[in-house]
């Protein structure tokens, strides 16, 4: 099937409400170029040479997302045009993001990453450790930021309670932040759900879905 085929058929599993972010990592311009003629806005890339490369072939109107883990030492080169950064996983970073996002009079988006999983591989803040920080924090001071929401990555494995714990994980997370610390409307997101899991992430409360191999095929 064409990535045109595929991404329809993906648009009409995914209910209204839910951002589709279209994982091209990999994957040439050209693909993305396809996916682009048919209404797709939101790309996501995991590592910054390639969204530098990419960016410049691609039409204006295209959010960007930076869904990998980020160095700090390389926000810089992404900050002049990234939407949205997903993997936020120490304040460190946030500032480094927003004093860049401030060179460029801009403002970025951001997503804290939370780490859901059992594998110790993954990145992301454990709940005490990022509520301990915040407390710490001023975000008055990080005025070309916007909180948006959460992230997280589930086990890769079959075993759909495991992954519907680690989501309702998240969902959680998401929901004492949101009445605890961030009451703004503008904090809205739970990034959750891949090509493998993204139904039930949707079920657990899911509105935003990054998926990759299922409209671009296998990466290799
Ligand atoms: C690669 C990747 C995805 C998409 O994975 P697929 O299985 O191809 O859908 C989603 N999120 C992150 C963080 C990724 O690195």
């Amino acid at each position: 099937m064409s990535i045109e085929e595929n991404l329809e058929k993906l648009r009409k599993s995914i209910p209204e409400g839910v951002t589709l972010v279209a994982v091209s990592k990999t994957k040439p311009v050209e693909s993305i170029k396809e996916a682009h003629r048919i209404g797709q806005r939101d790309f996501g890339e995991n590592k910054v040479q390639e969204l530098q490369h990419k960016y410049p072939e691609l039409p204006d109107d295209i959010r960007w997302h930076m869904i990998g883990h980020l160095q700090t030492n390389k926000v810089k080169y992404i900050a002049p045009f990234i939407h949205m950064i997903h993997a936020v996983d120490s304040f460190k970073l946030l500032k480094e993001i927003n004093k860049q996002a401030k060179k460029h009079n801009r403002t970025i988006n951001v997503l804290f990453q939370f780490h859901i999983a059992l594998e110790d591989s993954k990145f992301g803040f454990k709940y005490s450790e990022f509520e301990k920080e915040l407390m710490e924090t001023n975000l008055n001071n990080f005025e070309n930021i916007a909180i948006k929401g959460v992230m997280g990555m589930a086990t890769f494995t079959n075993n759909t309670t495991i992954v519907n714990n680690e989501f309702r994980t998240l969902k959680e997370i998401f929901n004492k932040l949101k009445s605890k610390h961030f009451t703004t409307s503008e904090f809205e997101y739970k990034s959750m759900g891949m090509s493998q899991d993204y139904l039930q992430a949707i079920d657990q409360g899911s509105n935003m879905v990054r998926i990759g191999s299922t409209i671009f095929g296998e990466r290799t």
